[in-house]
């Protein structure tokens, strides 16, 4: 059984373990911690700020003991309400832990808390002539125990790979307040089953997470970028096609669709485009400056084809930034367009990304509404945006069967349902469509052996069971 609020014995647990100036209940408070970048809202019953691994593990053990439900937060950047507490939850909030532990050029490693906004990561790493890839969009701000706990990626995923790739151990507090360690410091390691990518993108669900030691690569030299423009969707996704068959692998390859390049124009983005373009496509090279020219002409070469009417290119850093100053506006001019955003990040395989995009312009005339789609093509991995105003009436019926129906298509094509944003609260009642109920059952022990007691983020990743 799940505490329920009420009980102030839990609360007063807490304050043992952490001190009652860090426990914090005033309701202006709970109202900051309400949810995360997703549209649901739910105030917790307390926030908590632990300092360090021991106090996660205090505060773990006695929510623990009482049953009290705990929902780890990072910069609640989200938008899936993997952060969004359920009623009477407490908040673990990982502000207060942001040392960076351990800083090592040599063993190519850093060993943070899981507070440090995952930017500073990447800020310190180039000090030393290094760099850690993951780089979602939400950088600046987010905390790099959020990306652990979702499995974080951006658009250097497609060469580099995702936060998962990076993670070489693991310090975590299970949810019976015992502490896990996983993985070890060096490139090589195959001691006991893998703890560490099974907890990386688990969502909070089975343990918190207080340290990771990250893997970290040697900065390329140069970048350059092409701003690629096609006179229709279906020839820019065939010329996605036509890189990823060839050779070199681009650290970028990002695609918008009519909508979205639309969108930024009615946002007063500054894109200059020639009027024929309905889609647009972002390549990046990287390397030593001599390799990355070179790679850019080979890129070029599967660039041109059908449909092309325009290719830019930028080597100096400031032509980069300004090419890529339209994708960097994308999130808020898509926000603008509609009050509510169901924005998905569905993924298949780069052959059928024609088909998708087709299906997804069949679907939005279907259920007459607006979507915006732009991603990381390279991957397969796109930002479908079902645009809605739930304020008209029918309008919310149609956007939830649409999107059910984006899903449907989305698995036929031999996709998945998320590529980076996770599952959280939003997609929970999707995960059957894509995970046979014999391996949901098999994650579900998983969850009771690292979570006896169901407290950690319940309500999140997979859908209520239901009892006979
Ligand atoms: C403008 C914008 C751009 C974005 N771009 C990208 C992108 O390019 N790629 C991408 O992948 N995502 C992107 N996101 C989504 C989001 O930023 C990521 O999911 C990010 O990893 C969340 O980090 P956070 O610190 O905000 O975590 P939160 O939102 O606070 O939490 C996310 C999940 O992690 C869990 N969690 C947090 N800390 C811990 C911990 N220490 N231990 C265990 N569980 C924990 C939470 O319970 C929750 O389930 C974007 C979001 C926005 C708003």
């Amino acid at each position: 059984m799940i505490e329920r609020p009420g009980n102030d014995a839990a609360l007063a647990a807490l304050r043992a373990a952490l001190g009652a100036e860090r426990v914090l209940t005033e309701p202006a408070v709970l109202e900051i911690y309400a949810g995360d970048d997703g549209p649901g809202r739910c105030p917790p019953r307390a926030v908590v700020f632990p300092r360090s691994h021991e106090e996660v593990a205090a505060l773990v053990r006695a929510a623990h003991g009482a049953r009290l439900p705990l929902v780890a937060r990072g910069a609640g950047s989200g938008n899936v309400g993997g952060a969004l507490p359920t009623p009477g939850s407490v908040v673990v909030s990982f502000e207060c832990m942001q040392r960076i532990l351990e800083f090592d050029p040599a063993d190519r490693l850093m060993r943070v808390e899981t507070g440090v906004i995952t930017a500073e990561i990447e800020r310190l790493a180039r000090s030393q002539g290094l760099f850690y890839p993951p780089d979602p969009g939400s950088a600046p701000y987010c905390r790099i125990g959020g990306n652990l706990a979702m499995n974080a990626a951006g658009p250097r995923a497609l060469k580099y790979g995702v936060t998962r790739d990076y993670v070489l151990g693991l310090r975590a507090v299970g949810g019976d307040g015992r502490t896990l360690v996983s993985g070890c410091r060096t490139s090589k390691g195959v001691v006991g089953y893998d703890l560490t990518r099974l907890l990386v993108g688990s969502e909070g669900t089975l343990a918190l997470i207080t340290e990771a030691t990250l893997r970290l690569l040697p900065a390329p030299a140069a970048v350059g970028t092409l701003r690629v423009c096609y006179d229709a969707t279906a020839q820019a996704c065939r010329a996605v096609q036509r890189v990823m068959a060839q050779p070199i692998i681009p650290c970028a390859l990002e695609f918008m669709d009519a909508h979205a390049l639309a969108a930024i124009q009615r946002a007063g983005g500054a894109i200059d485009l020639p009027a024929a373009t309905r889609a647009m496509l972002m390549v990046e090279a990287d390397g030593e400056a001599a390799q990355v020219a070179a790679h850019l002409q080979s890129l070029r070469q599967a660039l041109e084809g059908p449909g092309l009417v325009e290719i830019k290119q930028a080597m100096a850093a400031d032509e980069v930034a300004r090419l890529w100053s339209a994708r960097r506006a994308l999130s808020g001019a898509v926000k603008a367009l509609a009050p509510l955003k169901i924005n998905e990040d569905i993924v298949v395989p780069v052959s059928r990304l024609p088909e998708l995009m087709a299906r997804i312009e069949a679907l939005a005339e279907r259920y007459r509404l607006p979507i915006v789609s732009f991603g990381h093509a390279g991957n397969g991995n796109l930002h479908v945006n079902i645009m809605a105003h739930p304020e008209r009436a029918g309008e919310m019926a149609r956007a939830e069967a649409c999107l059910r129906a984006l899903f449907e298509t989305v698995l036929e094509l031999g996709g998945t349902l998320s590529g980076e944003h996770g599952i959280g609260a939003a997609k929970r009642a999707f995960v059957p469509l894509e995970i046979p109920a014999d391996t949901l059952a098999l994650m579900r022990a998983i969850k009771r052996a690292f979570d006896p007691h169901g407290i950690l983020n319940p309500g999140k990743m997979f859908p209520d069971e239901i009892s006979d």
